[in-house]
């Protein structure tokens, strides 16, 4: 299977497209086409385990990767999981199931895909025949950062740095990145939002000079953010593998279409089910969740993207995006993979913060698409309300999904669809904004909100949490957008 870029002028293979991470256009690598995944198939796989189901949807688009090589890295990726299966399906009412991604070593659906990462680059850079040392940058809204440095710590000739907003992320996330351990990993706050650090690292990327001066270094760049193809290959895993669930749990019989609602910042998670459903997983409708930065929501609805609004910091802060990185992915799509056009948009985009589908692809777009939003007060109260009817506890961003869910289900009494929510954090994770929805108290510090949420819900306080509050912190630096490759230089000095 080859690889295009969304911009056009480039065809690669899949180890190339997850070595290099971005084209050198500034397009997104997708593949030439979806492979399909037939019935049959899909009853064969109903026996299989997590790991089985995810290396037979990775061997699909990952040809040059041997099956047997794929099989024992999802094996190995699947067991740093707590409780067996890495993504349990859990029902909360009639037709209403949580999918839970968040059992991984850090505790947000971020462990799905970069658990499995290092091994992907690895073996990709193998195939490719890449001598050079690879550096790993990364912009993170708080859960990808943590995720990626645990994946790639102590890894053999990978260096890595996370960068994150000064002002954007959780304390518990902060927390988690800046007392990371390791030998080949560095993290820096970047001041400002996380567009802000999302754009500056892309830039590094972009820019052939930096490229030039790190190879003279004997490193090459690669991404651990959602649009290299290696992180969205092994989320498109899981919703197959909810839909099996459903299916051996007889809830549904196999080829019933179903729904997901899925909370939204950089569209990486929802375009993966996207792609399952263009692999031919009975799909139906996708909701794209957002918060309070609802340009996605508006986008959906009208077909204009626009980003002349204002930042909104909110208590789901691994959705406050305004620029969907991975949203080209699906306008490539829309416009019938018309190069030229999304090229034209993203140039929009960056020069006139704004662009426009047209009719037909915004006809195209809602076939599939709904989208919704929680502001706070909304989020709050489907969380309250899912725990008091339901005795569930989810995180704040599965909480905005869940807002979104249930205004479908208030719109469409009749909708006898199955629906299944994703849900992308350990709720401890943001201890005092879950306790704030489940009992209304507010504290001031995060371990006591642990505690306190501990005691209100009785739910299993997750090891790794409790060893942070002692935890030194190793990483301090905070550096100014303009100055990110002199850090990275330093780095690897
Ligand atoms: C990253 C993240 C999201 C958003 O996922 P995207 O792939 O960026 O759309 C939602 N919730 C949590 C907890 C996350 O960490």
């Amino acid at each position: 299977m080859k690889f295009v870029s969304t911009r056009g002028g480039e065809k690669v293979t899949g180890a190339q497209a997850i070595v290099r991470g971005l084209s050198a256009n500034g397009g997104l690598f997708v593949p030439e086409k979806f492979p399909q995944v037939s019935a049959e198939e899909l009853e064969g796989l109903l026996e299989a385990d997590y790991a089985e189901r995810a290396a037979h949807i990775l061997g699909k688009y990952l040809d040059e990767y041997d099956r047997d090589g794929l099989l024992s890295a999802c094996r190995s990726a699947y067991a740093k999981f707590d409780g067996g299966d890495p993504a349990p399906l859990v029902r909360i009412d009639d037709g209403v199931y949580m999918l839970e991604l968040w059992h991984g070593p850090t505790l947000a659906f971020k462990d799905m895909a970069l658990t499995l990462l290092p091994y992907l680059l690895r073996k990709g850079c193998d195939i490719c025949g890449v001598k050079e040392q690879i550096l790993i940058l990364t912009a993170t809204s708080g859960d990808t950062g943590k995720a990626a440095l645990e994946g790639f710590k102590d890894a053999d000739g990978v260096k890595i740095t996370v960068f994150y907003p000064s002002d954007g992320v959780s304390k518990m996330q902060k927390l988690q990145m800046c007392t990371q351990d390791g030998a080949n990993v560095n993290v820096v706050a970047v001041k400002g939002n996380f567009d802000d650090c999302q754009n500056a690292v892309k830039e590094i990327f972009s820019n052939p000079d930096c490229a030039a001066k790190l190879k003279e270094k004997n490193y090459i760049l690669s991404s651990a953010n959602s649009i290299n193809f290696g992180r969205l290959a092994p989320q498109i895993a899981y919703y197959f593998s909810a839909y099996l669930d459903l299916v051996s749990a007889g809830q549904i019989p196999m080829g019933e279409e179903i729904d997901f609602t899925v909370p939204t910042g950089n569209f990486g998670n929802i375009l993966a089910a996207y792609y399952a459903k263009q692999m031919g997983l009975p799909v139906r409708r996708l909701h794209c969740a957002s918060n309070s930065n609802n340009v996605l929501t508006e986008f959906i609805a009208t077909g204009v993207y626009d980003l002349h609004r204002e930042f909104i910091k909110t208590t789901s802060p691994s959705m406050d995006i305004l620029v969907s990185s991975n949203l080209e992915r699906l306008i490539f799509e829309l416009s019938g993979r018309d190069y030229k056009l999304t090229a034209s948009r993203m140039k929009d985009l960056k020069t006139g913060g704004k662009y426009a589908i047209s009719a037909g692809e915004l006809e195209k777009l809602q076939e599939t698409f709904d989208g919704g939003y929680a502001d706070e007060e909304s989020c709050v109260e489907a969380m309250y309300d899912v725990f008091i009817d339901a005795g569930y506890v989810m995180d704040t961003h599965t909480g905005c999904a869940m807002k979104v869910a249930v205004d479908w289900f208030e719109k469409h009494k009749k909708d006898e669809t199955n629906m299944v929510i994703v849900s992308t954090a350990n709720p401890y994770k943001f201890p005092q904004d879950v306790l704030y929805a489940v009992t209304g108290n507010d504290v001031k510090d995060s371990f006591k909100g642990v505690k306190r949420l501990h005691a209100a819900t009785a739910m299993a306080v997750p090891k790794c949490l409790k060893e942070l509050k002692d935890k030194p912190a190793r990483f301090t630096k905070t550096c100014d957008g303009k100055k990110l490759f002199d850090e990275v230089l330093e780095f690897i000095k």
